[in-house]
């Protein structure tokens, strides 16, 4: 996964504070090949990471993010950009009932994604009618009526009422079209979704029927059905479309599969139209709105290290980093104290063990993690605060005496105050480190 494979870049990535071009570069590569991986179209591919690239060199350096970390967020909001960003809803018609009509190959999803729709509508409250206009399939017609039984939504088809003599393929798709808005019209339903016929592969004499079916009943949205499976050849079906009917919007399908969502971004790249919903199975329920933020880690496969971006910035006090960075160039020894409001810090991420786990970087440090004891925290915290200010401060003055004497006061064993004090020592020296430059400060309690 791309996760794997950054941490390696970002091994040599670490403990440096700036994004140089190199360091740029080489996480650049890396997400080139998760990107071409997940199946985004070549051309999409190299359109977007020259752009991330540009943005990853003018970016602000970020205490609380190492450099490859900075560019894997600036990637993920790109790609959300691209993908659509907020959730774009269905266009309603202001008087008269909503046409939406179904566009795309065959297979890719139309007829199912009808019953979907119309299912969904329903729920929230609207009346939805379902308009055969795939005259092409055999039994085409006869599925859609399966599907609006399903949906528990009516379908008016050339032949309304009767069941056998439906699969007519010398039907007039605009004329069915026509008529199902008008049987909307008058027993008012409220919204019409047209499902269409598809070729197996784009061709002229189908994109026309698309478009005069488009032209009879004036939709407020044309819905490009496209499986996510499709690759490569996402673009060029989605350019077809595009001149072709010029969708509104897009419905990803198949994305129950191992899809890695490339597709999705290879057509929101290359139109510029929103995706609107995503198809999920084959059941009536397998119907979502679209999130940018979930195919954007998707795409990247590394949910885990967003989540983790996501915490260490909400939660890395900067004025406290700060503060510490400060306090080490300034040569001051790290006392009790700093220890301490560096437990806050790290208990205010979360679970230690699962953020420690989701480190890129920390892949040398397993078996450390496995051993971490999230409950030693809360141990060591009382260790310390039964410490007098002095003491906090001045480490060294802490003889056997007033280790017997902390011990009683915070109800841990004298050996628990001397493998604390070794930790310590051991935070102590890597903190001299940090300070010449290698990087946040933290991690205190991983000496072992
Ligand atoms: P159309 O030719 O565009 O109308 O495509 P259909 O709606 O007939 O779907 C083609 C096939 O894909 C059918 O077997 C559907 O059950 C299946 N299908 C459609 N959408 C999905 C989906 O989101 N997930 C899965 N797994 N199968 C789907
Ligand atoms: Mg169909």
């Amino acid at each position: 996964s791309l996760s794997d494979r950054l941490t390696a870049t970002f091994k040599n990535l670490r403990g440096k504070g700036k994004l140089s071009e190199a360091d740029v570069d080489a996480t650049v590569r890396e997400i080139r090949r998760a990107l071409l991986d997940a199946d985004v179209a070549v051309p999409v591919v190299r359109e977007f990471t020259a752009s991330v690239k540009e943005r990853a060199l003018g970016a602000e350096v970020n205490e609380a993010l190492n450099p490859a970390q900075q560019i894997v967020k600036i990637v993920n909001s790109q790609l959300q950009e691209i993908l659509g960003g907020e959730t774009r809803r269905i266009r309603m018609a202001k008087t008269g009932p909503t046409v939406i009509m179904l566009a795309g190959l065959q297979g890719a999803g139309k007829t199912t994604l009808a019953g979907k729709l119309g299912y969904w509508l329903k729920s929230q409250g609207h009346r939805p009618l379902l308009v055969a206009s795939d005259l092409q399939r055999p039994n085409a017609v006869t599925q859609l009526q399966v599907v609006g039984e399903r949906a528990g939504v009516p379908v008016w088809a050339p032949h309304p009422g009767t069941t056998s003599e439906f699969d007519d393929p010398t039907g007039d798709p605009v004329q069915v079209a026509r008529d199902g808005v008008a049987q909307a019209r008058a027993k008012l339903f409220d919204v019409v979704i047209v499902d269409t016929a598809g070729r197996l592969g784009v061709d002229q004499a189908l994109m026309a029927q698309a478009r005069d079916i488009r032209d009879a009943v004036d939709p407020q949205e044309v819905l490009f059905v496209i499986d996510a499976m499709i690759g490569q050849d996402a673009v060029q079906t989605a350019q077809a479309f595009n001149e072709g009917v010029d969708f509104t919007g897009v419905v990803l399908s198949k994305l129950d599969g191992d899809a890695r969502g490339g597709a999705a971004l290879s057509v929101a790249s290359v139109t510029g139209k929103p995706i609107m919903f995503a198809s999920t199975g084959e059941g009536v329920k397998d119907f979502e709105q679209f999130h940018p933020d979930r195919m954007a880690s998707r795409i990247l496969d590394m949910g885990d290290v967003l989540t983790l971006i996501e915490q260490a910035e909400q939660n890395w006090d900067r004025a406290e980093a700060q503060k510490m960075a400060q306090k080490f160039a300034d040569q001051e020894d790290f006392t009790f104290d700093d220890f301490l409001v560096q437990m806050q810090q790290l208990k205010k991420m979360g679970s230690m063990k699962k953020l420690l786990g989701m480190m890129p970087g920390m892949a040398g440090m397993r078996e450390q993690i496995e051993a971490f004891d999230e409950s030693s925290i809360g141990r060591i915290e009382a260790i310390v605060r039964s410490m007098t200010p002095h003491e906090r401060a001045a480490p060294k003055i802490l003889n056997g005496s007033r280790r017997a004497r902390i011990a009683r006061g915070s109800g841990a064993t004298v050996s628990e105050v001397n493998q604390l004090m070794e930790r310590f020592a051991q935070a102590q020296k890597m903190m001299k480190k940090m300070a010449q430059g290698k990087g946040i400060p933290g991690m205190p309690g991983m000496g072992g």
